[in-house]
Parts: structure tokens; sequence; C-alpha cells
């Protein structure tokens, strides 16, 4: 059949199988390129990696990164749906039955499992396969991004973005019309902070590891890492301050909880650069932020999606002798993006941006390029009249 984009708001609910294997095959292409090229000053190599959330966004591009730098075998843990009838699959489906393909052509090993990634099954069909294929794995990544999560006890916890303790009204951009308007949000009460803690914090990684060491299928001085974000500080009652903060506070201490309980294990905390995925379109005033930010790092050549962050994540950071960290031993893969003359740029675009200048003073069409190509369309050279396999 011929899959068209059905957008609405931050979400997209169809997906083109041939776009997102595009998508895919040119994330592969670049890491290939560029992982070539940074070869001689690698101080070690990854060679068997878990990357749980790895069918979007940062979790993809990292799998891709290990597989097509590194030569890694991984598996991969995702959460998505197949197509049913006429309903497409969704984009993570199609990007990683294109990834198993790519990888298994060049001749790596590749696991995909499907399923919810928080409950004790998954982490034990995941440990069964590593015992059974790999015996265990030197570098575990964690990029989830879910709106809930039910624990271990059957309890179920959603996560809200929302401000803590403070009304908070912002610029924001209407993603169904392009307009400038201005949205104000509400404080989140003590249950939804708890809760968002529950579902975007360190809890579930901490059992992941657990789990892992437990099963004896962890390597000797092995490396796990999870991801976070920090940003300017226009977002930070949304973000920073906010209730996903809270969360992503926790993940870092999560991380140095791991890091006290096991002497030959690194955990560390990337802070990402902010881009358009599935889970930033839905923050509020984090769309316009975006097409501020493209517009100006594009203009400053500093332009990174996805996969360019996760290429420099393993060539420059986690694959020296040392990794570099910040104070708080966070490794700062948002360096460029916070750059004083990328920051003060945003600022005055932020000051002056309205309904009327947002197409000129914005990369409107650079965010919603990749917003939708996140879906497999806009992709160049696919073919969108033609009949397609979902
Ligand atoms: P994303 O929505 O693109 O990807 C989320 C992944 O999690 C997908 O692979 C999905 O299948 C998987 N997933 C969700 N629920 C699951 C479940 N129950 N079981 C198994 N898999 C499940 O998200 P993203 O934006 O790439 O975010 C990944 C991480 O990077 C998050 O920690 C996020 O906070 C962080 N981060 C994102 C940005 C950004 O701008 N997008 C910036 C910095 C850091």
């Amino acid at each position: 059949m011929v899959v068209e984009p059905k957008a609405k708001g931050f979400i997209c609910t169809t997906a083109h199988p041939v776009g997102c294997y595009e998508n895919v095959e040119k994330q592969i292409q670049y890491a290939k390129k560029t992982g070539e090229s940074y070869q001689c000053k690698r101080e070690k190599e990854f060679k068997k990696v878990l990357v749980i959330g790895a069918s979007t966004g940062y979790g993809l591009a990292s799998r891709i990164a290990a597989a097509f730098t590194c030569k890694a075998s991984t598996i991969g843990v995702m959460f998505e749906r197949p197509a049913a009838g006429k309903r497409t699959a969704t984009a993570g489906y199609y990007n990683t039955a294109a990834f198993d393909k790519l990888a298994k052509e060049a001749g790596l090993y590749t696991k995909s499992i499907n399923g919810d990634a928080f409950s004790d099954e998954i982490k034990q069909e995941v440990i069964q396969a590593i015992k059974d294929d790999l015996g265990e794995v030197d570098l575990v990544i964690y990029s989830l991004a879910s709106p809930r999560r039910t624990a271990p006890d059957g309890t179920t916890y959603v996560s809200t973005l929302k401000t803590v303790n403070e009304v908070f009204t912002t610029k924001s951009l209407n993603l169904n019309n392009n307009e400038i308007t201005t949205a104000t949000l509400e404080p989140a009460t003590e249950e939804e902070i708890a809760g968002t803690v529950k579902v975007m914090g360190g809890e579930d990684w901490e059992l992941w590891i657990d789990a892992l060491k437990a099963a004896g299928v962890l390597a000797k001085d092995a490396v796990t890492v999870a991801y976070s974000y920090i940003g300017p500080e226009l977002t930070y009652p949304i973000y920073y301050s906010g209730t996903i903060g809270q969360a992503k506070k926790h993940v870092l201490e999560t991380a140095v909880k791991l890091n006290q309980k096991y002497d030959d294990l690194k955990a560390y905390v990337s802070v990402n650069k902010a881009v358009v995925t599935q889970s930033s379109s839905a923050i509020p005033a984090v769309p316009l932020y975006l097409s501020i930010m493209y517009k100006v790092m594009k203009e400053q050549n500093l332009h990174e999606g996805c996969i360019e962050q996760m290429v420099r994540l393993f060539d420059e950071k986690l694959l020296g002798d040392t990794v570099p960290v910040d104070e708080e031993g966070r490794i700062r893969l948002d360096d460029w993006e916070m750059k004083p003359e990328v920051q003060d740029a945003i600022m005055k675009t932020w000051e002056q941006v309205n309904t009327e200048n947002v197409s000129k003073l914005c990369d409107i069409q650079g965010y919603w390029d990749d917003f939708f190509q996140m879906f497999g369309f806009r992709m160049p050279g696919v073919d969108y009249g033609a009949d397609v396999e979902i």
C-alpha cells in the first residue's frame, strides 16, 4: 500500500518502512565513514554491547555507532508495535528490522528483543541471550524514554512534563500551524514528581545492572552509560528544574551509587545535546528552542543529530584512555550546544521571534524534516508514491 504521513502535534501515527530503512542506512554510512577516520586514536574497543531503548533516537544511534565503528556484536531492547492490517508498524519497528538486516549483511552479530524493558521477564530474556550467544557484555547503554513504567511490584507509574513549585509561561511553537504562542505550565504535584522519577529516573537502570551482575554476564571493567539533558536557563523551569530534571538528578545519583557498589564497573551519565526525537518533541517550548538552535548551529557549522553525537561519544569520550568528565562526573556531549556564541545567538532570536518572522528566524524546515524523517518520510530518494509492503 501507499503509506502517507499522518501527523498531529508531536505525533505521527504512520511510519514508512522504506524511508526508515534509508534513515538507518544513512546513519550507518556516517558511522562507518567517520569511525574509520578516528580509528588510530582509540585506546580500547567495545566488542559486545547491550543497548536498552535501541530502536529510535539516541539508542538507535548508539547501537549503530557501536556496531559500525567498533564492529561490536549488539543486543538491542525496544518496545515497538508491528504492523496490523492496514496500520503500519512503528518507526522503531522498521528501524530495528533495517538495522538487523544491515548488521547481518556486514557480518555482525545482532539480536533484537521487543518487549517491556522495565519487566523482569525481558531482563531475564536478555540475560539468557547474552549467556547463549555472547557470554558477557562490555558496554551497556541505557536509553529508555517512556511515558510510563510498571515496576516489578506491579505498580504503574506515569511520567509528567511539568514544572516544580512554579507556574511557568513561555513562548512556544504550535506544531499544528507553526504559530508562536505562549504556553502556561502548572506545577506538578508531589505524586507527579515522584512518578516521573520512578519512570525516567535511575531505578530501572540500577535494576538492569544488578540483574546483569548477578547473572555474571557483565565483563570485568564493563562500562554503562545513561543519557541526560541540561539545556539553557531558558528551559530550566520545564526541563532541568522541572519534573524530568528531578528524574535526571536521580539518574546521576544512580551513576554515583553504581560506581560505589561495583568496583569493576564504570557508570557514566552522558549529557547529550537537544535533538528532534519522539520524546523531545513532546516537551513544551523544546520544539521552538530546537528550531532556533538548528538555525544557529547550522550557521556556525556545529549542527549535529543523534548519529553525529553518538559517534562522537564513542570516539572522543568512551574510547580514549581516560573518559573526559565535568566536575560532577558527567560526560558533556552538549559542549557545542552550550558554547556561549551559540547560546547568545539563540537567546537573541528567542526574544525576537513571533508568528510573522518564525520561518525567517527559525529552521522550521529543518525541524520538520527531522521530525518526518524519524518516521521514514521526507527521505531523499524514496518513492513515496510507490506501493510498499508494510
Ligand atoms: P526516543 O523516544 O527516540 O527512544 C526511546 C527508546 O526507548 C525507543 O527505542 C523505545 O522503543 C524504547 N522504549 C520505550 N519504552 C520502552 C519499554 N517499556 N521497554 C523497552 N523499550 C522501551 O528517545 P530519545 O530522545 O532518544 O531519548 C533517549 C534518552 O536520551 C533519554 O534518557 C532522554 O532523556 C535522553 N536525551 C534525549 C535528548 C533529546 O533531545 N531527545 C537530549 C539529551 C538526552
